[in-house]
């Protein structure tokens, strides 16, 4: 028998993942067979590093203060990312650095940079406004009446007939919402890859006749607006949805990608206002929210609101199921000696199995391991600990995902619900829940102009940052290629406003490219022009690139994209892998050559083609995922 070793937290065995887990060790020579390669460096390497300096796992000190790099993808961060977590309101952050990347599956936390919505946020509505309500006053239970009064920026709707609030966020009220409809409460974690999604679950359920408070962070919130303000149709894409606003009790000025501060303000800040949120609502004529859908990233202190104010429950992870699995078996992770209890750090270096017929995966590849710095490990690890031991607490645990895409994790783990993909950023109209305004018109007519399958999309989502020799590399690398493209810099991409583009290179590619800071990426996936996705694997860029039946060059940055790759790579086939030289730089030529490898590739696109067609019946009307989120609404509405 294993011998038994103190479960992380003290409690963490039962985590409501169903049946015993098949755990099965594969030595790292056994694994190359199942596995590529991986970057010289890494293998063998975490566990030596734990107890040495290691500024975060999977990158490296190779220079100066502002020289941190990704062994296995030469991206550079521009300082360890959650080094200061510890010390409270320290002045050094500066505004508009990029350094935090967010809990697990969704890397990408807000990027305070100096945007427009940096503006100031609206205030609490007076207390007056409610008293002089003609609603029936609701007394609101003794315990939120001894609340504080919440730094709580809810636009409340204006009455019939005066159109929008002062910011313009609210609509007018709708057919069917009032007393008696459901009405959800949807708290997103505070980053561009949560956002989204979960926006996109919000519209779903207004389709199926909920009223939808969607609960941003206020920061967040002000970026959204702003976003939206800038795009054609401006406020009017909030036609359905009501939006409110919640301190993350960070300052104005404060670093919100210095995530374990965040992840600690939030559960403080947070858990108050959100709760307010829930007890004011009984006194709205839209009626009151009767559940909530939170973001699985946000901890459990959502689900303990829902549990204290009586409603209905469910978390939602925006990212794959085998990431949530490994989260959900901690406990034998510890067990089996693969990971301390304290902080999660791998004490082996291999690959494994949850079970035999799910995934291969490497220690390396733990998305707690692949967040953050060492010293920053243990109050995230603590953190993730606590949304397991949540889940038990809610009644959905769903997932963006869909059956076929992992049908082994689903049959082994079948407390995760698959309900996707998601049809993150489709809906034409209706706010999608960008934080950049993206180019629509720019891209998509530049698109229409290109033939069929012949761009290359080249994307790195919200977080990813490049040092100055790969981005040069990836410019020179897509210029090897010959082939049009279409190519997603972010302002934020590397360091400084400029943008570091090799000499001449724009000159040479004016004539095949286009290059925007941000697209509307799910339109673009979906033009008949583009041909290959150049990603980052992050979960919804990757489910998007399957739906749209898109192939990808695989190039990973951080937390669980790793195993995205593994999954786009060796589970599905429908990618190749971005792999770094000796000297860790992914080469323009092999760039190039990949991508000329991933255009020629018959097989690759009969295989992506029939993902494509499987996701896209998994969402059909009688589907796996579609029968699943028609069980969640009716639970959720009962
Ligand atoms: N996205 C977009 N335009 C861009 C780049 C990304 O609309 O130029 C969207 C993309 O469609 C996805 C989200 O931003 O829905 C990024 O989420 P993902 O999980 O792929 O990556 P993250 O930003 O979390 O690293």
């Amino acid at each position: 028998m294993a011998r038994q070793r103190p479960e992380p937290g003290g409690e963490g065995g039962d985590v409501g993942c169903g049946g015993e887990l098949a755990m099965r060790h594969v030595s790292p020579g056994a694994a190359a067979s199942s596995m590529e390669a991986r970057t010289e460096g890494q293998a063998g390497q975490i566990g030596a590093r734990r107890k040495q300096e290691r500024p975060q796992c999977g990158m490296t000190r190779l220079g100066g203060r502002s020289s941190l790099r990704c062994r296995r993808t030469r991206f550079r961060r521009r300082k360890c990312p959650m080094s200061p977590c510890s010390v409270r309101g320290r002045s050094s952050e500066k505004t508009g650095s990029r350094t935090s990347p967010a809990p697990l599956s969704s890397p990408a936390p807000a990027q305070p940079y100096a945007t427009a919505c940096s503006r100031s946020r609206s205030a609490v509505p007076p207390a007056s406004a409610a008293r002089n309500s003609s609603r029936p006053t609701v007394v609101l239970p003794r315990r939120a009446r001894r609340l504080p009064p919440p730094s709580l920026a809810f636009r409340r709707p204006p009455p019939f007939g005066q159109g929008r609030g002062r910011s313009g966020a609210n609509p007018p009220f709708e057919e069917g919402e009032g007393e008696g409809a459901p009405h959800a409460l949807v708290i997103p974690f505070p980053a561009q890859g949560h956002v989204i999604p979960l926006l996109e679950l919000a519209h779903t359920l207004v389709d199926r006749g909920f009223t939808v408070t969607f609960a941003n962070s206020e920061f967040n919130h002000d970026r959204v607006l702003a976003a939206m303000s800038s795009e054609k149709n401006g406020m009017a894409l909030l036609d359905r949805i009501r939006l409110a606003a919640v301190p993350d009790g960070m300052a104005p000025g404060e670093d919100r990608n210095n995530l374990v501060r965040l992840t600690v303000q939030m559960k403080e800040h947070m858990a108050p206002a959100v709760e307010e949120l829930v007890l004011r609502s009984r006194d709205d004529a839209r009626g009151p929210i009767t559940c909530m859908v939170t973001d699985y990233n946000l901890g459990s202190w959502a689900l303990d609101v829902a549990r204290r104010t009586g409603i209905k429950s469910a978390s939602i992870w925006p990212a794959s199921a085998a990431v949530l699995a490994t989260l959900l078996s901690i406990p034998k992770l510890v067990q089996d000696d693969i990971i301390d209890s304290k902080d999660g750090s791998a004490l082996k270096q291999e690959t494994f199995q949850l079970s035999p017929d799910m995934p291969m995966m490497h220690t390396a590849d733990l998305a707690w391991n692949c967040i953050g710095n060492h010293g920053c490990q243990a109050a995230l690890f603590r953190n993730i600990i606590d949304s397991v031991r949540a889940v038990d607490n809610c009644d959905f645990v769903l997932c963006n995902s869909f059956h076929d895409a992992e049908d082994a994790t689903f049959a082994r783990f079948p407390k995760i619900v698959p309900v996707g993909p998601f049809l993150t950023g489709e809906r034409n109209g209706k706010a999608v829940g960008h934080f950049w305004p993206p180019e629509d018109d720019a891209c998509i007519s530049w698109l229409d102009a290109q033939p069929e399958k012949s761009v290359v999309y080249v994307a790195f989502g919200s977080f990813t940052m490049f040092d100055r020799l790969q981005f040069q590399e990836l410019a020179l690398g897509l210029e090897l290629s010959g082939r049009p493209f279409l190519w997603v810099v972010r302002p934020d991409i590397g360091h400084g406003a400029v943008h570091d583009y090799p000499a001449g290179f724009l000159d040479r590619v004016r004539n095949r490219s286009m290059i925007v800071a941000w697209s509307p990426q799910q339109r673009v996936l979906a033009h008949p022009a583009v041909a290959c996705f150049v990603s980052h694997c992050g979960w919804n860029s990757t489910m998007e690139g399957v739906r749209n039946g898109v192939p990808f060059l695989a190039w990973p940055y951080f937390a669980d994209q790793f195993v995205n790759q593994d999954y786009i790579c060796d589970v599905w086939k429908v990618g190749l892998r971005a792999e770094a030289d000796k000297a860790g730089v992914i080469t323009k030529e092999h760039i190039a050559g990949r991508v000329g490898e991933l255009m020629g590739d018959q097989g690759m696109r009969k295989r992506v083609d029939t993902l494509k067609k499987l996701a896209q019946e998994s969402i059909k009307e009688g589907g796996s995922s579609h029968n699943n989120f028609e069980m969640f609404v009716d639970s959720m509405k009962a």
